[in-house]
């Protein structure tokens, strides 16, 4: 394990923790010259860096690119597509733009193939808990049936023309499992084709890389401790692509000694339980980002196989140990060796 310094490591953590990368920094309007940005959106703070000429700007329009996505897809925002789509719940169909849709087929598409796993239709069940608007409660009884009436993809129906419409009054969509890795695969991609010859994109637990980094061959992520922010339980490397971690350190409650966490079961309507985090890397973002949720929900003897299905994709469960502080990690085929990670630790 490794204690973090902040700012000192190039190291970018696969979770909440972001370390942002120093080392290597060329002064502005050089050839290659690196930019790094921080901002909030979506709710989290995000890191765009680019190397590459007039690096500020390519920063600047990586951050364009997720305000602009924000806009279209946030939940919180009234004017947003996705307000609109959940407005006129239970109504006629409403007309998008083509990337909207599309992103909901994708998140439809991933509902399906997972049995209802991942739902993109799960908002009711977000508000019952209340983790949207962070007002945590256990539902009683009555609520949480309410909320779990209205869930369910199939409720999501997309029609052609770009339209879609929920077919039951107070369904609501949340993407929240999948717009913030969209959004990083749009602003590397508009850095890159801005000219960028490497970039980052970090939304926290939602992550993505291309080219070169700032020093060393490859981007090193670290695998939080589930329990200590300040901690890795070790280190990976990736060329390029994506990496997401889903868990419930982020955003959930204790009551009595029970941890409920922001990810839902869908189809009990209960906080997903028996993993404390799943790590996903793969080529693009917004997969990783939809199958850490996935299989956060799935656990890994069902996720193990579902994973099956996605080429090139792989994942780290971190489950809990014997006692409350210890943990142990399963892995698919195919994860990238983590350095300094044992099969399993104490939490002290
Ligand atoms: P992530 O951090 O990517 O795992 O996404 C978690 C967020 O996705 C939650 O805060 C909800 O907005 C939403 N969500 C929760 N449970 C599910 C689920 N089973 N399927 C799809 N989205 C979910
Ligand atoms: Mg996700």
């Amino acid at each position: 394990m490794t204690r973090l310094r902040r700012g000192a490591l190039p190291l970018l953590v696969a979770g909440l923790l972001t370390i942002p990368l120093g080392a290597g920094a060329e002064p502005a309007g050089t050839e290659s010259s690196w930019h790094s940005g921080m901002r909030m959106a979506m709710g989290t703070l995000w890191t765009v860096e680019a190397r590459g000429p007039r690096a500020e700007q390519l920063v600047d329009r990586g951050f364009a690119e997720v305000r602009r996505l924000d806009a279209l897809l946030s939940t919180y925002k009234a004017d947003s597509e996705l307000s609109a789509l959940n407005r006129g719940a239970g109504g006629t169909a409403v007309r998008l733009s083509a990337e909207t849709w599309d992103l909901l087929r994708r998140a439809r598409d991933h509902a399906a193939r997972s049995d209802g796993a991942f739902d993109p239709t799960v908002g009711s069940l977000m508000k019952a808990w209340g983790f949207k608007g962070m007002d945590y409660r256990l539902p009683d009884r009555a609520s949480l049936e309410a909320a779990r009436a209205r869930v369910g993809y199939r409720l999501l129906v997309l029609e052609p023309d770009h339209r879609a419409r929920l077919s039951r009054a107070g369904v609501e969509v949340d993407l929240g499992a999948i717009a913030k890795g969209y959004a990083v695969d749009r602003a590397l991609e508009v850095m890159r084709s801005g000219g960028a010859l490497s970039g980052r994109v970090d939304a926290g637990g939602n992550q993505g890389v291309f080219g070169q980094p700032p020093s060393g061959e490859a981007w090193q992520f670290g695998i939080r401790h589930p329990a200590r922010a300040d901690t890795v339980l070790g280190t990976l490397h990736l060329a390029s692509g994506g990496i997401s971690t889903s868990g419930d350190a982020e955003r959930g409650f204790w009551k009595d000694g029970v941890r409920y966490g922001h990810i839902v079961d869908p189809r009990t309507g209960w906080p997903a339980r028996g993993c404390l985090s799943v790590t996903v890397v793969g080529p693009t973002a917004e997969v990783a980002d939809a199958l850490s949720t996935t299989l956060y929900v799935q656990g890994p003897t069902l996720g193990k196989h579902h994973l099956e299905a996605y080429s090139g994709y792989s994942a780290l469960w971190v489950l809990p140990g014997a006692d409350a502080l210890s943990w142990r990690v399963e892995r698919s085929a195919g994860f990238p060796a983590v350095r300094g990670l044992g099969s399993e630790g104490g939490g002290t």
